[in-house]
């Protein structure tokens, strides 16, 4: 059976805010069992928290934030991806501003954070949404939607119209060594054109090439390079991970994206859980087919 799983020790990681610019730190701290994903904004009176829920999400032009009227908490996706992969299940995450920090612009450095601090499983067995029918949310041509899979699975199109882009397309099977291998490096990007823009807006101040991926019309400014050759598409998957944990539980489906972005993931994210004719709550090892358990065990390295 799959337990629940949260960190052995609290553990930080500093840096700064994508967005606002500003020094951003963070603490990972442990949490119960059946406690979930919350974000604690520690330098507010009162350490007001929030969960990881789509229900808060408020703005999905640039990144993922969780809010309400009285404070937020932006950027979170890569840090959500990241607890997605390693199956954590409860956690505190304790912010000392209003932003995340983009750490290289990737997974990396939470997930370092995290393995540092050591995984530990709970008492509690692990709780999936099992997706048992097809379920769709289209925008004109961007769309997504999860379709049965015993497992999690991650299917990601883009298409930018940039000589370095292009269409790129990634099919994986996500779970730990996947998603080490094959996502966790790989930085947001942004077009140079946009970064005046977003800067007269209040986006992108701490933006830099060191960590982003930043291109002109032609061609990638940083000058080391790209860690893939289709690192672009790479982090739209780590995105689309990351957000796919404001369902609030772990999805167990195939998810099929194109084109889809923030906003198209948190809308996709609200029908699942209005669908609830389309999934069932299901504990591994309980009540599933032995078929499905086995191969749900091979699928995420686990044999
Ligand atoms: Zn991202």
């Amino acid at each position: 059976m799959f337990l629940q799983r949260t960190i052995r020790k609290k553990v930080k990681v500093k840096g700064i805010g994508l967005h606002t610019g500003e020094p951003a730190g963070l603490a990972f701290r442990p949490a119960p069992p059946n406690t979930g994903i919350y974000f604690v904004r520690s330098d507010l009176p009162g350490s007001p928290a929030i969960a990881a829920s789509a229900r808060y999400v408020q703005a999905t032009t640039l990144a993922t934030s969780l809010g309400g009227p009285a404070f937020s908490v932006s950027t979170v996706e890569h840090c959500l991806a990241t607890l997605a992969a390693f199956r954590i299940d409860n956690l505190f995450i304790e912010l000392d501003g209003p932003e995340i920090p983009i750490g290289d612009g990737s997974a990396y450095p939470f997930m370092e954070a995290l393995l540092g601090a050591g995984l530990v499983e709970q008492e509690e067995p692990r709780k999936y949404a099992y997706i048992t029918q097809p379920i769709f949310y289209g925008d004109g041509e961007k769309h997504a939607y999860v379709v049965p899979y015993n497992g999690l699975r991650l299917t990601c199109t883009i298409e930018f119209p940039h000589p370095r882009i292009g269409k790129q397309k990634i099919d994986l099977d996500v779970n730990e060594p996947s998603f080490a291998r094959e996502l966790s490096r790989a930085r947001t990007f942004g077009f140079m054109k946009d970064v005046e823009a977003l800067r007269a807006k209040g986006f992108a101040r701490g933006g830099s090439l060191d960590n982003a991926v930043v291109l002109d019309n032609q061609d990638i400014l940083n000058p080391e390079g790209l860690r893939f050759q289709d690192e672009f598409v790479r982090h739209k998957a780590l995105d689309a991970l990351g957000d796919l944990v404001t369902l609030g539980m772990p999805l167990m489906g195939h998810l099929v994206l194109y084109k889809a972005g923030h906003d198209v993931l948190n809308r996709l994210v609200r029908k699942i859980l209005e669908s609830t004719d389309s999934y069932r709550h299901i504990e591994l090892g309980a009540g599933l087919p032995e078929a499905v358990g086995a191969g749900l065990d091979s699928a995420w390295g686990f044999r």
